[in-house]
């Protein structure tokens, strides 16, 4: 066989031995002269907070979210405090969210003094159940925070319908979901705030922290954007007391870059998870395993691909998935209501089912879209082994 005339050796033609859970560096290794650049451009120009960049940013994002209004901020926790403070929400406010999510969806609640009053989850899909926030509605409730966990939005016409019986506001926490789409709308664009973040391993992920509300009001972009510069307008005089959150120029940049391919990774990351559920299904371990579905009306964009691991086997299936090298994760093993820090709330055990019951099964499996073919085919046949030693076993 003549060597040469063989494609240069890839990740794809050695049969991998072990598989991250995500690998930033595959995606940046080809961005890697443009990073440099871009990085280098604002070293020169001196220009390291609102510089270009960042407002190229703002108007490229706002394109993708289908939104008049991006303004860049620190972090997608930020994006969410600075929602809230638009809408002047604080003590003796109630404000609707998910429990079983990161930490940053309610703490945002808590810091302002108002109260997170959390409800339960869709078992397809992990999102808010419309008909428990119906019933949580009370005098004091004021929004309603969905969040579109692992890449697939939540009922947004079922949300936004509850939200406008009782003239409640929908903040999208659209952290994990970029690019994602519900009746072909993007998220970020279907509430009346959305909220991004650029950490890393989002789907678009900067390098460090960053984030991003959107909006439609053009009023309201003004009043948050104020309130991201310490609420200060003009320079130096204060009509409101905002707080200090902006989207550096060098993440701008480095986001710029990564912007242009999103709709690639996106694509990437669906074609992996369709591989994934062909895989799954010829060994049959969809029948031991739930897998995660698009709903219908959705564009998933697969942050996470979060299987259910029913029966009690998940922590077992997990600590033979490391010694095999294989990289996974539990989003989220406590949820909202059950973390020490809300204990105060009164929230028992069992008091959200659902959410409790994801939880103890959950378990994300590498989708990144650099992932290969033989990665996943070793994902899928390392859980066959174990699930074929417990059919042995038994
Ligand atoms: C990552 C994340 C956040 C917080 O974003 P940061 O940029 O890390 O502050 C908020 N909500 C959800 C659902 C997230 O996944």
């Amino acid at each position: 066989m003549q060597k040469s005339i063989l494609p240069h050796p890839s990740a794809e033609s050695f049969a991998p031995t072990s598989v991250p859970l995500l690998d930033v560096n595959r995606g940046n290794a080809a961005l890697r002269e443009e990073f440099l650049a871009a990085i280098t451009a604002v070293c020169d120009s001196g220009r390291f907070l609102y510089g270009p960049d960042v407002q190229e940013f703002e108007r490229a994002a706002a394109a993708i979210c289908g939104v008049r209004h991006a303004i860049g901020c620190a972090s997608g926790s930020d994006a969410l405090l600075l929602a809230l403070m638009a809408y002047d929400i604080g003590p003796g406010d109630e404000v609707i969210t998910s429990s079983f999510t990161f930490f940053a969806t309610a703490s945002c609640i808590w810091r302002l003094g108002a109260c997170p009053v959390f409800v339960d989850i869709e078992p397809d899909g992990f999102n808010l159940d419309p008909e428990q926030i119906e019933a949580a509605v009370t005098p004091a409730t004021k929004a309603i925070i969905p969040v579109h966990l692992f890449g697939q939005c939540a009922d947004m016409d079922a949300i936004n319908e509850i939200a406008a019986r009782h003239n409640l506001k929908v903040i999208e926490d659209a952290a994990q979901s970029i690019g994602a789409e519900y009746r072909a709308r993007p998220a970020g664009s279907i509430g009346d705030i959305g909220c991004f973040s650029f950490y890393p391993t989002k789907n678009l992920g900067g390098f460090g922290d960053g984030g991003m509300v959107t909006t439609n009001d053009d009023a309201l972009a003004e009043k948050l954007r104020q309130l991201a510069a310490h609420g200060m307008k003009p320079r130096y005089y204060h009509s409101m007391v905002g707080i200090n959150s902006r989207l550096d120029t060098i993440q701008a940049a480095v986001l710029n870059v990564k912007l242009a391919q999103l709709g690639r990774w996106s694509s990437q990351r669906r074609a992996n998870a369709a591989r994934y559920h062909r895989l799954f299904a010829e060994a049959g371990l969809d029948r031991s395993l739930v897998m995660p579905e698009e709903l219908p009306q959705r564009y998933h964009v697969w942050n996470q691909f979060t299987i259910r691991v029913p029966d009690g086997n998940r922590d077992s299936l997990r600590a033979r998935l490391t010694e095999m090298k294989i990289g996974t994760e539990i989003y989220y093993p406590v949820p909202l209501h059950q973390q020490e820090c809300f204990r105060a709330l009164g929230y028992g055990a069992g008091s959200l089912p659902e959410t409790e019951l994801a939880a103890r099964e959950v378990l994300s499996l590498p989708i990144f879209p650099e992932l290969t073919a033989a990665e996943q085919e070793l994902v899928v046949a390392r859980i066959d082994e174990v699930y074929h030693q417990q059919r042995a076993a038994a």
